[in-house]
């Protein structure tokens, strides 16, 4: 309690949380295409999505110059399949997302989309074929239905309904004042966090994308929570060429195709019985995760399913 009020520790919440909004409303815009104009590049064509294959090739990139983020990343998230991406905080993870999404384009090296360099097609019709379902989910004031609708403004209110039925989402929506037509944000009700998540699984589920990127929530929520994000989950990514950011055990273990990301490059990639039989930095991870696992099992310890602060919308 008395760290809560340390003023430079207040200050560095702020300024994270005022950070994570501008992203959010990059993403957000650029998502919707409300931005005036796409720069795209000369002679760009709409993407033709096939199967969803996914390939990095060489690529390199820096935010600032002489800091090299990425150094030489190569690896395939094949179609229709979940390759996890793994590392210690800062090795990259959420830049591969980033710039999939271009909203950055590398420095040299290749990102392709069955085959198709996205350097070479149009942003609109690259983020039309990508659902991103966020480590904190953006949910702005006004009704739940208008929330889901952000993934696919064209979406019919039939098709919002199916689309929170499987993000195992209509139960407690059906449960709020005016169901679908709530308000949420500062003039309406508080959401929890699994609920939060499970609005922004609806989002992408109305998209219906060939292509999700998921960036895995860290906070823990309570264990039925969790089985239904889960199940929700599982839902979404079936059949969909799926680039997990991943945080828990059980999406990493049972992920098709497992990449290790350390200080921008990549050190191992395989399955996870491949990366456990070589002993190397994911085996150190994996034992660390599982000791970790079994203390807060024997230590009964529950986590709550808290709901997120204001600030951090
Ligand atoms: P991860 O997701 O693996 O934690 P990130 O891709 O977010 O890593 O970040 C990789 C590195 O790039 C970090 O050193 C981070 O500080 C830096 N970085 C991330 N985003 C930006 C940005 N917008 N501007 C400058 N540096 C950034
Ligand atoms: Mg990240």
């Amino acid at each position: 309690l008395l760290l809560a009020y340390d003023p430079a520790r207040r200050l560095a919440r702020v300024q994270v949380n005022i950070e994570r909004a501008l992203v959010n409303a990059r993403m957000i815009y650029e998502i919707l295409d409300t931005q005036p104009k796409q720069r795209d590049n000369a002679g760009a064509k709409p993407i033709r999505v096939t199967d969803g294959g996914v390939e990095f090739d060489k690529v390199r990139f820096s935010y600032k110059e002489n800091v090299p983020v990425l150094r030489g990343v190569s690896f395939r998230a094949a179609a229709g399949k979940t390759t996890a991406i793994v590392g210690p905080s800062g090795a990259g993870k959420s830049t591969l997302f980033a710039l999939l999404q271009r909203f950055y384009d590398p420095d040299s090296g290749v990102i392709r989309i069955d085959g198709q360099d996205i350097a070479g097609v149009t942003k609109q019709s690259l983020r039309q074929s990508i659902a991103y379902v966020s480590q904190h989910p953006y949910l702005f004031e006004g009704t739940i239905r208008d929330n889901i609708r952000y993934g696919r403004p064209d979406a019919t209110d039939a098709e919002i309904e199916a689309a929170a039925r499987l993000a195992n989402a209509e139960e407690f929506i059906l449960q709020q004042p005016q169901g679908y037509d709530t308000l949420i944000g500062e003039n309406g009700v508080t959401l929890s966090g699994g609920q939060r998540q499970r609005i922004s699984i609806a989002r992408a589920i109305v998209r219906n994308a060939p292509i999700l990127l998921l960036d895995e929530a860290t906070s823990a929520l309570d264990n039925e929570s969790e089985a239904k994000v889960q199940q929700a989950l599982d839902r979404v990514m079936d059949k969909r060429t799926t680039l997990v950011i991943a945080h828990r055990l059980s999406t990493v273990v049972n992920a098709d195709h497992i990449v290790v990301l350390e200080d921008g490059l990549l050190v191992e990639e395989g399955t996870h019985e491949d990366l456990v039989r070589q002993d190397g930095l994911y085996a150190r991870f994996y034992r660390m995760q599982t000791e970790k696992a079994h203390s807060l099992l024997e230590g009964g310890e529950q986590n709550s399913d808290e709901t997120i602060p204001t600030e951090e919308r």
